[in-house]
């Protein structure tokens, strides 16, 4: 058994100034199982009690109200499939499925993320009032520690985002590496995400990203998070903590 998409392409009549011509989007889209493309077309044929034609020649359009397109799907085509899938809106859980709005002639969107226009709306208001609180300073740039509990060990990580965010990134989109590993090998309960650090620029800090990684060091060296941490990598150019007190590269 093949999975075969199908569109039902209906025909916009003649103006004036046109040509008759098969309109989009199409009148109807949908999938069947079948076991070749002749048993998809009787399959569409039964449901719809009539016989559409696949292939009509220009000169016959007039004559035809429906074309009808079959496409026999494989695992590759996602995107298509996808659109078969229940899907749960990213802003208020509704499950929905593409292809419904697709058929829906009144639809509103056809965003793969958020069920309703109203949804997609909501959730680019929040992300931008997000933004704006980074870009004004409401929130400045952090630095964070996560700490395991039950072990004492920490890894420092520095955001110029809304911090809570990237708590969330981490939880959410674990990597292969020491720290993510250990997050996803034991309960939450076992960690505790604090910031540490609020920066301030110095007066006439030129390099501001530089400044950060160099607060995120000296409390990499402070809270021993590369040897007993999980941070993966010292700061360069710090071998001791004695050396991240020298004068800093916005001191100058
Ligand atoms: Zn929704």
């Amino acid at each position: 058994m093949s999975k075969f998409y199908y569109q039902i392409k209906g025909r916009q009549p003649a103006g004036p100034h046109r040509e008759a011509e098969w309109a989009w989007p199409p009148v109807f889209s949908g999938m069947v199982e079948a076991s070749d493309r002749k048993q998809a077309k009787a399959q569409i044929e039964g449901l719809y009690e009539r016989q559409f034609p696949m292939r009509v020649l220009r000169t016959d359009i007039t004559d035809h109200a429906y074309l009808l397109h079959i496409q026999e799907l494989t695992e590759k085509d996602t995107y298509l499939l996808r659109r078969f899938e229940d899907t749960t809106c990213k802003e208020c859980g509704t499950v929905f499925r593409l292809i419904d709005k697709y058929n829906d002639p009144n639809t509103e969107n056809t965003s793969h993320d958020y069920c309703t226009e109203a949804c997609k709306q909501a959730a680019r208001g929040r992300e931008l009032s997000e933004f704006r609180l980074v870009t004004e300073g409401l929130a400045p740039p952090v630095i964070y520690q996560v700490r395991q509990k039950s072990t004492g060990r920490v890894y420092v990580g520095q955001t110029t985002q809304a911090f809570t965010l990237r708590w969330w990134q981490h939880l959410s989109n674990p990597s292969a590496c020491k720290f993510h590993m250990a997050l996803k090998s034991t309960d939450i309960t076992d960690w505790e995400f604090s910031v540490i650090e609020v920066i301030t620029y110095p007066e006439g800090c030129k390099d501001r990203a530089a400044y950060i990684t160099q607060r995120e060091g000296h409390w990499i060296m402070t809270l021993s998070a590369a040897d007993e941490g999980f941070n993966t990598v010292r700061p360069a150019g710090v071998a001791d903590l004695r050396q991240v007190a020298l004068p800093l590269a916005c001191d100058t």
